[in-house]
């Protein structure tokens, strides 16, 4: 069930007049069940869950998964400290960061862990702390992404350090007396099992390479269906045939691997909604289109836009339900022709039509799938729209874990 059985015009127009329109509506009871399913999954010697904060920083959220067992994976030193200010404690945090300087090394005082994720990282932190424990970032070789926009593996990758320079990284480390006790892999979206066994295995041949290593971390990618058709990955199929891999490697090799898996989206995608409104209708006559213009857009959701993302919407009328469907384009609020809301799969330049039934201006449209790569990933205060609010939906009601933005805060660091 995609939309909360909950959800109904009332209910949604109800809300609106309390936090105005659009919001973004996160479904804690769906937030706390998907973090139990993550803390299931399968495995053959322990295992560490890592959210990867990026898909959704708010603090609500990182405190809600903190409660629940879960750790953290920050991609910047911008989110360590971000986590550190939820409370969480930094024994939690591994760092992962595409960029990472000679000052961002500092953040290791805080007393989180790092996986280096290139040559360069490795000096850096031999540099900083000699003699000191850290995780490795492989790119194994091989990606699973959807597109090239969300694949993080293989040669057309620049993340984490080719599988081929293992030894660079042993003899670098070894300079500065480091010990090399994670390897790290983050493939990109993914639901197959074969592949993730294959991953689970070029990680363990690897790790045969390196004595000291006692953790490996497979990353996230964990796909998810946000739409009909596509498939939301199964954590105890795909789960299973990886802890086979690990016992069986203990078996040759006498040592027993702790596992992490660092899920975003799988987390957090479809337990958020984007609630907006219906603020105009245009068409483009009898050989065209009849467009549905929201009050949002790529400013709260580029996912669309970005890599054509298919997005369940549902159509919140005040009048009786109308039993006559019509074909539209949905559009957000931008000037921009790009702020297309019902591409074609895979394709963000392409139109596409989606059925609702008909739509009228103040009708409720709610976008699902929401909850991952929206809030944190959009082209916010493009047309200088304000930030919209984020609204925990809880068991006793709703409550505000973000305000709106206002005009103010978004020319704050201007000069006048
Ligand atoms: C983005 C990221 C993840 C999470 O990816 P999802 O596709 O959201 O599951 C996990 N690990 C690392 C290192 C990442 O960069």
């Amino acid at each position: 069930m995609t939309f909360p059985e909950q959800f109904s015009f009332s209910f949604l127009d109800k809300l609106r007049a309390t936090y105005g329109s659009p919001f973004y509506l996160y479904d804690q009871s769906r937030l706390e069940e998907a973090a139990q399913a993550t803390l299931a999954f399968p495995n053959a010697f322990g295992l560490t869950v890592r959210y990867a904060v990026k898909a959704n920083p708010n603090r609500a959220i990182l405190q809600l998964f903190h409660k629940a067992g879960i750790h953290f994976d920050a991609s910047s030193v911008f989110e360590v400290e971000r986590i550190l200010q939820a409370g969480i404690p930094a024994s939690s945090i591994s760092l992962s960061s595409q960029e990472f300087t000679a000052e961002d090394v500092r953040i290791l005082e805080t007393g989180i862990t790092i996986n280096a994720c290139s040559l360069n990282q490795i000096q850096l932190l031999g540099e900083f702390r000699p003699g000191s424990e850290i995780g490795v970032r492989f790119n194994p070789g091989k990606g699973s992404g959807g597109n090239n926009k969300t694949n993080t593996g293989g040669p057309e990758s620049s993340f984490g350090i080719w599988h081929e320079y293992a030894d660079a990284v042993k003899a670098l480390a070894g300079r500065y007396g480091l010990k090399i006790v994670k390897l790290h892999s983050h493939i990109g979206s993914g639901s197959d099992p074969e592949l993730w066994k294959e991953i689970s295995n070029s990680n363990l041949d690897l790790v045969h390479q390196f004595a000291d290593v006692h953790t490996v971390d497979l990353g996230g990618g964990f796909k998810v269906g946000r739409v009909e058709g596509e498939i939301t990955t199964d954590l105890q199929a795909i789960g299973a045939p990886m802890a086979d891999t690990f016992r069986t490697f203990a078996e040759q090799t006498s040592r027993k691997l702790h596992l992490e898996i660092e899920p975003g989206t799988w987390l957090v995608a479809n337990a958020g909604f984007l609630v907006s409104t219906v603020q105009d209708l245009v068409d483009t006559g009898a050989r065209g289109y009849t467009f549905i213009k929201l009050d949002t857009g790529m400013t709260d959701i580029l996912r669309p836009s970005l890599y054509g993302a298919q997005h369940a919407m549902m159509v919140y009328s005040s009048a009786p339900t109308r039993l006559s469907k019509k074909d539209y384009v949905v559009v957000g609020h931008c000037c921009e022709s790009g702020d297309l809301l019902t591409p074609a799969p895979g394709q963000p330049d392409v139109l596409s039509v989606r059925s609702f039934p008909d739509a009228s201006i103040g009708d409720i449209f709610v976008i699902a799938g929401a909850g991952a790569y929206c809030s944190a990933l959009c082209g916010m205060n493009y047309n200088s729209f304000p930030a919209v609010p984020e609204i925990m939906l809880e068991a006793a009601g709703t409550r505000v874990i973000r305000k709106r933005q206002t005009l103010d805060q978004v020319l704050e660091n201007e000069y006048f």
